[in-house]
């Protein structure tokens, strides 16, 4: 809903300390994840994670999250797909050219940025997406990251792409 997506950016330092505790616990819950195996995990938390992005963003799932560098504003509801900053075509008053009743995604990105604390991450360059990933859970993809990073991997026999693909950024609600 686009209504929501605005309120999101609005509230987006509120959202950046939300998702910082959420992972917090998805780290937490690692273990327990592990035992679960990665395979089983994947498709309902990937269901529950469009349900509440899907509502609070207009996520579209890509999987690999970028909102916490993005102003709580979700780059993947830009009509081109630019997960770099606005394209040229920005009209004077901040809206799309391609859908001239949307603000840019990237208007709306730097007003969600200046709200939050460690807004100055939408500075960082992103890769282009990996479409391999399109559908699966960002949220298992922190707790993977984390788990490698730190010890063992999640599931020993099982590799998605999520697994397979290295990647510049991470976290997001
Ligand atoms: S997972 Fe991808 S599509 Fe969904 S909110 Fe994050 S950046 Fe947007």
């Amino acid at each position: 809903m686009y209504w929501m997506r605005r309120w999101s950016v609005r509230h987006a330092r509120a959202l950046e300390i939300t998702y910082n505790a959420v992972e917090r616990c998805l780290i937490a819950a690692a273990p327990l994840f592990r035992k679960i195996g990665d395979e089983r995990l994947e498709k309902p938390v990937a269901a529950v994670e469009k349900v509440i992005k899907g509502a609070l963003f207009d996520c579209q799932m890509c999987g690999q999250c970028i909102l916490s560098s993005t102003g709580m504003s979700c780059p993947m509801n830009c009509p081109k797909g630019i997960r770099n900053g606005p394209c040229g075509g920005v009209r004077a008053d901040g809206y799309c050219e391609v859908k001239p009743e949307m603000r840019c995604v990237w208007v709306e990105g730097w007003d969600g940025a200046r709200r939050m604390k460690k807004g100055s991450q939408i500075q960082t360059v992103q890769f282009a997406v990996d479409h391999r990933l399109k559908g699966h859970s960002s949220w298992l993809r922190v707790v993977r990251e984390h788990v490698a990073a730190t010890a063992a991997p999640l599931s020993a026999n099982t590799e998605t792409p999520a697994q397979s693909s290295a990647s510049p950024t991470k976290r997001t609600p």
